[in-house]
């Protein structure tokens, strides 16, 4: 197993709280560990019962099935906290990584050789490994850069939807290293900094640059936005995710479409997929007021569009095309 899943402190905090009813949630990448922490669990005194939901971020805690089931206590595995109105009691275990980075951070070098100032981030699985990475940074002669905007709880770490960190120091570097699997982080990264950005990846053990993604995801966006001007009935989605619920914000960007002579429906749903939208044959295009990164990263495969707030601004004429490429999707401009 290459992550730690602080099995002794799972146990410790059963034996502390004496839960009667456990709900496990564990992010995908995760959750064929299931019955094993689920063990570990019952052994401890309490039912474990696992949520078989998917479970993107810390905005999703599993509140609604935990109260549905009566659980005493939600263990959130993969997450740092976010601040989530949660009325049962909750504790997160972050999973450290425990895969050497040093490879991956070595061979990054290579791509990183026409800049001097390098922006180190990363997510809560690497955290503990950052000072690793300035390492190998420093003694290949680069300044090294960790920002700390103080909205996430580590410094240099991102989130799907949180680059604050990132931003930070973004006059300060010339360049940021990723250091993570996949693309999904550093791809918002190079998005709301406009800087170059190389991943090393510790799990393929290799280095590359994410630039072609980027500008094909901003064509995409272009696209949807010239796409949903010629719409003229909208759906605009709340997603019933703990931390993702926007009504007030679905209301207003409702009415603004309607000051515009637009039609607009407000629909509620708890998973954004293209099956379930496509029921809604009527709509020529939607509008999603949750997690910024559904549009970017999944919005070809709506078959409508599928605009962020921000976007929908756009499209309105009340936010600049070069406005959003600045805020990089991320923030809500209503
Ligand atoms: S809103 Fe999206 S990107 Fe942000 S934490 Fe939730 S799932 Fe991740």
């Amino acid at each position: 197993m290459s992550f730690d899943l602080e099995e002794n402190k799972l146990k410790e905090e059963i034996a502390k709280r004496k839960p009667k009813i456990v709900f496990l949630q564990l992010p995908e990448g995760l959750k064929a560990v299931a019955p094993r922490l689920a063990a570990l669990i019952e052994e401890a005194g309490a039912i474990p019962i696992v949520s078989g939901d998917p479970c993107y971020g810390a905005c999703d805690l599993a509140v609604s099935g935990a109260k549905i089931l009566g659980a005493n206590l939600i263990i959130h595995y993969g997450h740092t906290p976010m601040t989530v109105n949660v009325d049962v009691p909750t504790f997160y275990i972050e999973v450290k990584a425990k895969i050497r980075i040093n490879e991956a951070v070595t061979e990054a070098l290579s791509h990183l050789e026409s800049w001097n100032k390098i922006g180190l981030v990363t997510t809560v699985q690497h955290v503990h490994q950052l000072d690793d990475a300035k390492t190998i940074l420093k003694n290949a002669g680069k300044s090294v850069f960790v920002g700390n905007a103080g909205r996430v709880k580590y410094p240099g770490q991102v989130l799907g939807c949180d680059f604050s960190n990132a931003q930070s120091i973004s006059e300060n570097v010339d360049a940021y290293l990723f250091v993570g699997g996949g693309r999904f982080h550093a791809m918002g990264v190079a998005l709301s900094t406009e800087k170059p950005t190389i991943i090393a990846d510790p799990y393929e053990k290799k280095a590359y640059p994410i630039h072609d993604q980027v500008r094909r995801v901003i064509m995409q966006r272009w696209g949807s936005i010239s796409e949903a001007k010629k719409a003229k009935t909208f759906g605009v989605l709340v997603i019933l995710k703990s931390g993702q619920i926007r009504l007030r914000d679905a209301t207003k960007i409702k009415e603004k479409l309607e000051k515009n002579g637009l039609t607009a429906t407000i629909f509620a749903l708890r998973e954004v997929t293209p099956s379930a939208l496509m029921q809604f044959s009527g709509i020529d295009a939607f509008i999603n007021t949750a997690c910024p990164r559904l549009s970017l990263d999944d919005g070809p495969h709506f078959g409508r569009p599928l605009l962020s707030i921000n976007e929908t601004l756009v499209m309105l004429g009340e936010l600049k095309w070069e406005e959003l490429l600045k805020s990089g999707w991320f923030g809500n401009a209503t």
